[in-house]
């Protein structure tokens, strides 16, 4: 094929691949981690926008990164001294917003990359919050609730100087949930009294959305709707895989499995789950809830298997909602899959993107597809400051409404300027955040 007859699409994609390549080689590692994964999008996307390098700086860099320090006395009665973090990235467009994630290997880079992701997300979706995001560096699994709870507190204490509902407002992300957000509206409350608004992701009793546990899986399943009305799926004839069975990646697989998709393989931290006729995820998350573990679930034609065999599994659709860089460059060639919604942040490299386009597979980047968390949190933060609620009718069809305009948003400009969905999601996300920055007057030129 001679130079004039490639496609401008599969130019601009090799020349993503190019600059994957690049920046995987310069790292000296095969895999990148979140944060120049992060950055090597938002590079790809600012050169298409051909933005100046002052500019790019301004967008690149956190408003404020805090880290402190959290001592907490342990069941084994040694003090262990974990970090906090959180990081404002960007808030021209409105307050700062992003989840708080307990995982040993949280760091600054991490939720600096996580932060970032959070300032194109709320931009995509069009709702008036920037980008935030924060972490602690917790065995979560392997503490006690009470222990948890200590460390929460001491956390909000030490950063609460920053937060505020017209100012940082936190949520739930990996291993920390609505109980761990009422521990952190708590303990602000004891400072700065009653204060639903500081977080989201609330037990519904303390002011917590209808919809909002859901709300990230929902999504996940609106983006593919409308995928599946380009790529002519029909939800009955669509197999799927989920990897993670957390808040995401259950309700991501029980409501595609209410649409009639059969969900064939489930992977979480323990292990994972085949079926060729599909599992019954709703069994399996009351197995887990009940203090099960997944590779021990005993269902009709299930069998346990190797995560990387479930990963490999013949599927239409897969959905990683567990932790990032699950799709890279070896094990990328492996996937059979027409469509991938990233439910989790960063779960693929670019060396595996461009492997995976090079396949034909579609993708859902995670700026999109799990956007439907920050939006619901919207609805929550919205609700709070009101002191009224909606029911959980108004808040799904509130959902669906923005997920499917930010979708064909991205997708229309994706057809346009011929790049993948991701390109076009951050030019959309990043071109907002600008304008925004612009119009303020942070960017005088
Ligand atoms: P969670 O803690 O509820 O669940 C995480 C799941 O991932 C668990 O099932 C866990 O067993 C599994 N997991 C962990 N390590 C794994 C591994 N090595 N292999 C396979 N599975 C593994 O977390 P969550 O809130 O569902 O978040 C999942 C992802 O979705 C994260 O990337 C998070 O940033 C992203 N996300 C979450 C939200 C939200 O509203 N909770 C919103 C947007 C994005």
């Amino acid at each position: 094929m001679g130079e004039a007859d490639r496609s401008p699409r599969v130019a601009n994609r090799e020349e993503e691949g190019d600059s994957a390549q690049r920046v995987e080689q310069a790292s000296g590692r095969a895999e990148l981690s979140s944060y120049e994964l992060v950055n090597h999008w938002f590079d790809v996307a600012c050169d298409r926008l051909e933005l100046r390098d002052d500019i790019r700086a301004v967008l690149r860099s956190s408003y404020r990164e805090v880290q402190v320090q959290i001592p907490a006395k342990l069941a084994d009665g040694r003090i262990h001294v974990f970090s906090g973090f959180r990081v404002q990235h960007n808030g021209a467009r409105g307050p700062y917003k992003g989840g708080v994630r307990y995982h040993p290997e949280v760091d600054l880079d991490e939720v600096r990359a996580l932060a970032m992701l959070m300032s194109w997300k709320t931009a995509i979706a069009g709702i008036p919050f920037g980008g935030a995001k924060g972490g602690i560096n917790v065995p979560a699994r392997d503490l006690s609730p009470d222990e948890l709870e200590k460390i929460t507190r001491s956390f909000i204490d030490k950063i609460e100087k920053v937060l505020g509902p017209t100012r940082d407002i936190p949520a739930p992300d990996v291993n920390t949930n609505a109980q761990v957000m009422a521990w952190m509206m708590d303990e602000y409350g004891k400072l700065h009294g009653y204060s639903p608004a500081i977080v989201t992701g609330k037990p519904i009793s303390l002011g917590g959305s209808q919809g909002r546990e859901a709300a990230t899986g929902r999504g996940c399943v609106y983006a593919f709707q409308e995928a599946a009305k380009r790529l002519g799926l029909e939800p009955e004839q669509t197999r799927v895989v989920v990897q993670g069975f957390g808040n995401v990646g259950s309700w991501a697989a029980r409501i595609m499995a209410q649409l009639g998709c059969s969900v064939v393989g489930v992977i979480d931290a323990d292990g994972a789950l085949r079926a060729e006729r599909g599992i019954d995820v709703e069994a399996l998350a009351r197995h887990l809830r009940d203090g099960g573990r997944l590779p021990e679930f005993d269902g009709d034609g299930v069998e346990a298997v190797s995560s990387e065999e479930a990963l490999a599994l013949d599927c239409d659709v897969l959905i990683p909602a567990a932790l990032g860089g699950a799709i890279h460059q070896g094990n990328a060639d492996g996937l059979s899959c027409k469509l991938i919604i990233e439910g989790a942040n960063a779960p693929t490299t670019p060396a595996a993107d461009d492997i995976l386009a090079d396949k034909g597979v579609t993708i859902i980047p995670d700026v999109l597809a799990n956007a439907g968390g920050v939006v619901v949190s919207y609805f929550e933060w919205v609700q709070n400051l009101q002191h009224f609620s909606w029911d959980e009718d108004e808040v799904n069809q509130k959902l669906a409404r923005i997920m499917r305009r930010a979708y064909q948003q991205v997708a229309e400009r994706a057809e346009a300027d011929t790049v993948s969905m991701r390109v076009a999601a951050y030019e959309l996300g990043i071109e907002r955040v600008m304008d925004a920055a612009r119009t303020r007057g942070y960017l005088q030129a």
